[in-house]
């Protein structure tokens, strides 16, 4: 007997029937001798609209209320999922994240889940009852319904299954796993079998939105068997795993020391919607970074990038960062009213995309980002700015050759699944 936390996302639980869809999954596993607990998203859009009635409502708004809000879809899926498994047989009920509970701090809109009491879970699922309980959001110590930030019930999942003991965690989503890239975007990327921790925390970083970030942290720091699966196979078709062999079919995301081969570039991704922002003769003396990263993070304005020029004389240099478009004009508004930040000249510009490759092959690999700049120049795609880490390689281009960026680098690097 195995005990499996199972994750479904909105285009899972979008309407009745593919929540009878999903459900059959769940009915597969209890069938198999195995234990249960579910995890729902709202229904897909349900939250996009959730927060535009918010929104609507007033632009600046309680963050405690757009969550009282915001988490209601949740509810409902729940509910629907806890009496779609009772009509087949399998006794379910739904909880609410604060009816576990599950408790977060109470930064509200983006909260951090600080402990989960596992002890109702794990009493019914010895009883053989299926929980369901809504993803995206927990209570605060206060008492108040908090969210995780979006897609945030990918978090919720793995908090759970680390608080159960449960020896896997299933995200069923509309892909059958992790790809080396987003498949909307190139119809040729492979499915991968494996993937890294590092190397998926660095893709949904990135921009692969398949996981949420935290969740992928959280799945490395507390050691859970992560597995990225579709919905819409056929629930009841024997479960064959990568390897062919019977097993669990999908992308296991696992410690490095389990994937055999390291591939140098394993995926790349796209990110859209990165502003930049240049500030020309800023004065070249200790504190002056400082004071322009300080007065930002003083906005909670999160910078991405950040490239600083040599300077020519020693006394004045150049700063360009970048930041997301959302928070662009903010940003500009901040260091246009620090009087403490001297410079002579800010320009800057929305819409540019980040382009990067990761791959935990580039450890012990020199040259990547040579090849990379390489494969852009015969496309003729300039490079704005360039950022670097152990495992990938990041450039910001002009947003109107972002596809193109993403296609050849995954053609470059032979990612493309052969023809078939
Ligand atoms: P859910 O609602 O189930 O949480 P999401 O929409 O959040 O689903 O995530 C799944 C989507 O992530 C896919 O439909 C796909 O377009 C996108 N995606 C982006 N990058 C990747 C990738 N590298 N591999 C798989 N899917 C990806
Ligand atoms: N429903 C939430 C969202 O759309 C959480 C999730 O789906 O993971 O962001
Ligand atoms: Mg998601």
């Amino acid at each position: 007997m195995a005990r499996i936390v199972l994750k479904f996302g909105g285009t899972s639980v979008a309407d009745v029937d593919r929540i009878r869809q999903a459900a059959r999954h769940v009915k597969r596993e209890i069938e198999a001798g195995n234990q249960a607990c579910v995890v729902v998203s709202a229904m897909s859009g349900k939250t996009n609209e959730l927060v535009a009635w918010c929104r609507q409502a007033a632009p600046l708004h309680d963050a405690r209320e757009y969550d009282a809000v915001v988490a209601s879809g949740e509810q409902v899926t729940a509910g629907l999922m806890a009496i779609v498994l009772s009509e087949m047989g399998i006794p379910s009920r739904s909880f609410a994240g604060w009816q576990v509970p599950i408790h977060t701090d109470d930064a509200h809109g983006a909260a951090r889940i600080t402990g989960i009491d596992a002890t109702e879970l794990d009493k019914r699922m010895n009883e053989g009852w299926v929980p369901v309980i809504t993803g995206f959001q927990g209570v605060s110590p206060s008492g108040r319904i908090t969210t995780l930030g979006r897609g945030g019930s990918d978090t919720s999942a793995v908090a759970v299954a680390a608080a159960v003991g449960a020896d896997r965690c299933d995200i069923y989503t509309d892909v059958d796993g992790v790809y080396t890239t987003d498949p909307r975007i190139v119809p040729r990327a492979r499915r991968m079998n494996r993937i890294s921790f590092e190397e998926m925390l660095e893709m949904a970083s990135l921009g692969a939105k398949v996981l949420m970030i935290r969740s992928v942290e959280l799945a490395m720091a507390q050691k859970v068997r992560l597995v990225v699966r579709s919905t819409f196979d056929d629930p009841e078709a024997p479960q064959i795993g990568p390897d062919g062999a019977p097993g669990v079919p999908g992308t296991l995301v696992c410690d490095e020391d389990e994937i055999m081969e390291k591939q140098i570039v394993s995926g790349v991704t796209l990110a859209r919607g990165e502003a930049k922002i240049t500030l020309r003769g800023v004065k070249d003396k200790p504190g002056v970074a400082a004071s322009v990263f300080g007065a930002l993070a003083d906005e909670s304005i999160v910078v991405d990038m950040i490239v600083q020029n040599i300077s020519d004389d020693g006394a004045v240099t150049d700063i360009t960062f970048t930041v997301p478009d959302a928070e662009y004009d903010k940003a500009v508004r901040t260091l246009e009213k620090a009087s403490a930040i001297e410079y002579e000249k800010l320009a800057g510009s929305k819409g540019g995309a980040k382009i990067s490759v990761v791959g935990v092959g580039m450890r012990s690999h020199a040259g990547v980002a040579a090849s990379m700049f390489k494969a852009l120049a015969d496309k003729g795609i300039n490079i704005q700015l360039i950022t670097t880490s152990e495992i990938k390689t990041s450039v910001l281009i002009d947003d109107q050759y972002a596809e193109l960026a993403v296609r050849a680098l995954h053609t470059y690097y032979g990612l493309d699944k052969p023809e078939a």
